[in-house]
């Protein structure tokens, strides 16, 4: 077990840190970046992404706005709320938790979102400025994955970069930062042929399919870093014994609470790779500092002419 651990609650940490400054700058302006958060109906997962994201503006001294109309909401009642929230000087980024119930039509509400508010960085605008590799707002999860190889000093020039999962949110935008970033990138899913064979000629892999545990060490070529974007409840002893055989106190916490997160990578991984990332504490931690980041970089973008530049934010 010598991997080293990618730990993303240090780089978060180190993230906020710079960002105080930031938001520091902008305060002496009188600007306070504000943030609302748009949660329809009660999804008990999404409520706790959505309360988790409060309290981290809450931390860092951002202003949040909590909206959560009814599940039985129609997509033109809540465009007619983006449309408020647009209009509104004192909101900086907008995010509407995934996923909204079956009568909403979600892609007409994420393009409603004005680009320069859209903080998940899903408007069509934004995905078109990540293709051309120009400046804009970017997903936050695959972000938060850059941070944590640049600031592990991962080589990533010239390595060869599978992504895992082909998904609006996390596996296309992954691929395209990595890309930017000059690695070799292949983008693998649920139809790539001998996708074992695909995933062990990676430096570095990027886990995002949303199968518990499903990236076991013989996918893993020795040495490799790898990256698990995944995040599944799971309630199943037998899973459990098997994903936790060589993690006695992981197997004796999920017999206590009867359940446990697990990410689409393997804990077994850790006695193959060269470097991981936890689940939980890895990739999570990012994604929602990644979304503090960019409330902070709409907020510059859109009312910074107002306030003095911070040193951190002249590059
Ligand atoms: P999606 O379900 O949208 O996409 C999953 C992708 O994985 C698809 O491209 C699918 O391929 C591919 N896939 C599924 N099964 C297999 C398989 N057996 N072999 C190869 N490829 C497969 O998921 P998301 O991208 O939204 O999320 C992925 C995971 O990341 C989930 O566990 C989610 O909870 C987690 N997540 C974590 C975040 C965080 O903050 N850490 C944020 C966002 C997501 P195909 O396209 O062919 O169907």
């Amino acid at each position: 077990m010598s991997a080293r651990i990618l730990s993303g609650n240090a780089i978060r940490d180190q993230i906020y840190a710079e960002l105080a400054g930031e938001i520091s700058s902008l305060a002496a302006a009188g600007i306070k970046p504000g943030l609302a958060a748009v949660l329809v109906g009660d999804n008990p997962a999404s409520k706790v992404y959505v309360n988790s994201k409060i309290a981290a503006c809450g931390k860092l001294g951002l202003a949040s706005f909590h909206i959560t109309p009814p599940a039985t909401i129609s997509t033109g009642e809540l465009l007619g709320i983006i449309e408020d929230l647009n209009a509104r000087d004192d909101v900086d980024g907008i995010l509407v938790q995934l996923p909204l119930p079956s009568q909403i039509d979600s892609k007409k509400v994420l393009e409603a979102v004005d680009p320069a508010k859209d903080v998940d960085g899903f408007h069509p605008m934004n995905v078109g400025h990540l293709v051309a590799g120009r400046p804009g707002l970017v997903a936050c999860t695959p972000a938060g994955v850059m941070e944590i190889l640049r600031r592990s000093n991962v080589p990533i020039e010239g390595a060869n970069a599978v992504v895992l999962g082909r998904s609006d949110i996390v596996g296309k935008p992954q691929a395209l930062l990595l890309l930017h970033a000059s690695a070799t990138v292949t983008i693998a899913h649920s139809k790539t042929k001998d996708l074992k064979d695909v995933v062990r000629r990676a430096d570095i892999v990027v886990a995002a399919i949303g199968r518990p545990a499903m990236v076991t060490p013989d996918y893993v070529r020795p040495g490799a870093t790898v990256i698990d974007v995944g995040i599944n409840r799971i309630n199943d002893a037998k899973l459990a014994e098997n994903f936790f055989a060589n993690f006695p106190e992981r197997l004796a916490e999920f017999q206590k609470k009867g359940t446990a997160i697990v990410g689409d990578v393997h804990p077994d991984v850790a006695s193959v790779a060269g470097a991981f990332t936890p689940v939980p504490g890895g990739v999570g931690p990012l994604t929602i500092a990644m979304l503090m980041s960019n409330t902070v970089k709409a907020a510059r973008m859109r009312r910074g002419s107002r306030a003095p530049l911070a040193a951190s934010s002249r590059t």
